[in-house]
């Protein structure tokens, strides 16, 4: 059996890996368009690589996909992420499990997954080609051929595995769409908000740990930490609303009203009881020096400045209209969103082949028989914390033993 592999990135090499691990006598070629193998691994988790998250539960798992949601929770019990983790330490590869669940290897440095997946490949005798970038896909008799943007002579093979990442334009999915595939639409995901007129910015560095972020006139909203920058405003709860959002937000073009509940509490009166225990226990200080909720300082002084408040005034003397503007500052604070800002640490395509071309139990294309996807270049994405390799692997693995 000559099996191809198109993509020299995550999937790529893990599908061809899991194809020699269950079929010992394949013949197994990755074609990889650049020079480079496995560059997105080497950048990835700012060079430590977040392989993958320790979460064991499938449904809770499953959920930090926007796309792909229900054919990962389906592949998760064939390939989960104790498994991946399971794989990396039976080849050597120490992994440490961080205190938010995310997954790196021991020594910190991506190289060691990169090394550690070239050094399989080369015991397992998969032969690898770089800068063969393939541009066609046709079948005949049975066969499958690959035609190639630099060499003119077309290969055969029985079977191919489709790695080729995400797109982030349409036009890199053509051969695809050309061959019968419907293509979801690509769109950016994982990105910060850019907020160029807001004054908030000038907090740079502040977190705040708990915050709900909504978007006006949409359901969209996220919890979880929230990070001002020097731009806008980033951190996990903007980050998975970026990812949630990527389809309406692309739609609005990045420009939007963000709604942010500093507090994570949205019952007003919970709210209004936080603030009249400062009353009663501080009467006589001033409004500056006592933060509701623990706020950081500089974020406390903001919001009184941009209340209107005057920061000397004592907290007995707030009065009702006080009470109601702190109130739905802490809970409605709203910003103006024009334009994002591409996260280093970590960005994804939403969109690329639809899911409903594929076959959830052996990732096959419904379209084509003997072709099977693996990776981002299938409409599935997930958020930060080594989710993104987690479904690269696991349909990886999945694609590679059923080939
Ligand atoms: C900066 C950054 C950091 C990241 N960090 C993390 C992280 O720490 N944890 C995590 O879970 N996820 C992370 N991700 C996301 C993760 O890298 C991707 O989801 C993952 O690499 C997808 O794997 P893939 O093999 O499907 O695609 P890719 O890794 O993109 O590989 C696809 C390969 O196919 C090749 N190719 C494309 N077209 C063709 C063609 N026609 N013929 C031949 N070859 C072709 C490409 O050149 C590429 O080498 C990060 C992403 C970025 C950009």
């Amino acid at each position: 059996m000559k099996v191809a592999v198109i993509g020299g990135g995550a999937a790529g090499f893990f599908a061809a890996l899991s194809v020699k691990q269950h079929h010992p006598k394949a013949q197994v070629s990755i074609f990889e368009k650049t020079q480079k193998l496995l560059s997105k691994v080497k950048i990835s988790g700012g060079g430590r690589c977040n392989v993958t998250n320790a979460c064991t539960s499938i449904s809770q798992l499953s959920k930090a996909y926007p796309r792909g949601e229900k054919l990962l929770k389906k592949a998760f019990r064939v390939f989960s992420t104790q498994d991946t983790m399971e794989w990396f330490r039976a080849r050597r590869v120490g992994l440490v499990i961080q205190e938010d669940n995310c997954v790196f290897p021991k020594t910190q440095d991506s190289q060691t997954v990169i090394d550690c997946f070239t050094r399989e490949a080369s015991r397992l005798g998969i032969d690898i080609r770089k800068g063969m970038g393939v541009s066609k896909l046709e079948r005949k008799l049975g066969k499958i051929g690959l035609s190639f943007i630099k060499d003119p002579e077309e290969q055969w093979f029985d079977k191919v595995i489709i790695a080729t990442g995400g797109s982030p334009k349409r036009s890199g999915l053509q051969w695809l769409e050309d061959i019968g595939h419907k293509i979801e639409e690509p769109v950016p995901s994982l990105f910060t908000f850019n907020m160029p007129q807001e004054k908030i910015t000038r907090l740079m560095g502040i977190v705040v740990e708990n915050a709900l972020v909504t978007i006006q006139g949409t359901k969209l909203k996220s919890t979880g930490p929230l990070l001002i920058t020097h731009w806008g405003m980033s951190g996990p709860a903007i980050l998975k609303l970026s990812a949630f959002g990527a389809r309406i937000l692309h739609a609005k073009n990045y420009t939007c009203k963000a709604q942010v509940n500093w507090v994570n509490t949205v019952n007003h009166d919970e709210v209004a009881l936080e603030i009249k225990n400062i009353i009663g226990q501080f009467p006589k200080r001033i409004l500056a020096n006592i933060r509701p909720y623990f706020l950081p300082e500089r974020l406390w002084h903001f919001l009184l400045e941009k209340s209107g408040l005057p920061p000397d005034k004592k907290w007995e003397n707030l009065g009702k209209k006080g009470m109601n503007k702190l109130v739905t500052l802490l809970t409605n604070d709203v910003y103006d969103v024009s334009g994002k800002t591409t996260f280093k640490e970590e960005f994804v395509t939403c969109g690329g082949v639809s899911l409903s071309n594929i076959d959830y139990k052996t990732m096959q294309s419904k379209v084509l028989a003997n072709i099977y996807f693996a990776g981002e270049v299938m409409d599935i994405d997930g958020i930060t914390g080594g989710y993104n390799f987690q479904s690269a692997w696991t349909t990886a693995f999945i694609a590679g033993k059923l080939a």
